[in-house]
């Protein structure tokens, strides 16, 4: 296999200027990630909060780190602090655990609201039904400090390329009915995480603007 810096380059060519690489280095030992940081990679997704610390405290600052994985809300305030985006809040208690912590330190929070669209149940986030009632109920009102900068979703995990493709077309119309209703004239929303080592090809094909790579650029997890 080829290095990890010569495999970021690789998504790097491959991917439209509109969508970001989060290099998803859970489970992998610091060196890899450093290894990537030389290779210029700042951003990168990890899902587990001890995890996320212990590696951000070996790394250089200029680390943008995301949160990609489930988050419970008695860890939010660990990560509230620094984190530069969550991408999965998938209940509304979730997102107010995060308004509280990032209202007590005053720092605004990037989030995105996670969306089921796989056929698989163990997959957490909103239905669309769930995330319209939400926000028509006017949750945004009440978000000092949090910011909701899109959305993420996660596809069925299959061989069938049009079932992922409708998934993500799926996530794609959800997320242009929010942005020209209940977010149109909101800057903040304007992103959409999807797309794994498997499946990006696709994800890019329907708009997203953060593509999530773990093993594609770090090989597999151990
Ligand atoms: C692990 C993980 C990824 C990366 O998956 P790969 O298949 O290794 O690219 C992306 N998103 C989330 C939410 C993950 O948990």
């Amino acid at each position: 296999m080829t290095g990890i810096g010569e495999r970021i380059s690789y998504y790097k060519r491959q991917l439209p200027e509109t969508a970001r690489l989060v290099a998803v280095s859970k489970f992998h030992p610091v060196e890899m990630l450093s290894e990537a940081y030389d290779a210029g990679q700042r951003v990168f997704g990890e899902s587990r909060v001890q995890e996320l610390i212990a590696k951000r405290e070996m790394l250089p600052d200029d680390i943008e780190w995301h949160f990609i994985g489930s988050l419970q809300t008695n860890k939010v305030k660990q990560i509230v602090p620094f984190v530069s985006m969550i991408h999965a809040i998938d209940s509304e208690r979730l997102l107010l655990a995060v308004e509280k912590a990032a209202s007590a330190i005053g720092r605004e929070v990037r989030c995105l609201l996670q969306i089921h669209i796989a056929r698989e149940e163990t997959k957490h986030g909103f239905s669309f039904v769930e995330c319209r009632g939400m926000l028509d109920r006017g949750i945004i009102k009440e978000l000092k400090f949090v910011r909701i900068c899109g959305l993420m979703g996660m596809a069925t995990f299959t061989d069938d390329r049009e079932e992922i493709a409708r998934e993500f077309g799926n996530l794609q119309n959800f997320y242009m009915e929010l942005k020209e209703g209940v977010f149109s004239g909101n800057n903040d929303f304007c992103e959409l995480s999807m797309g794994m080592t498997e499946d990006y090809v696709e994800a890019v094909k329907y708009g997203s603007t953060m593509v999530r790579i773990g093993s594609g650029i770090f090989g597999e997890r151990i």
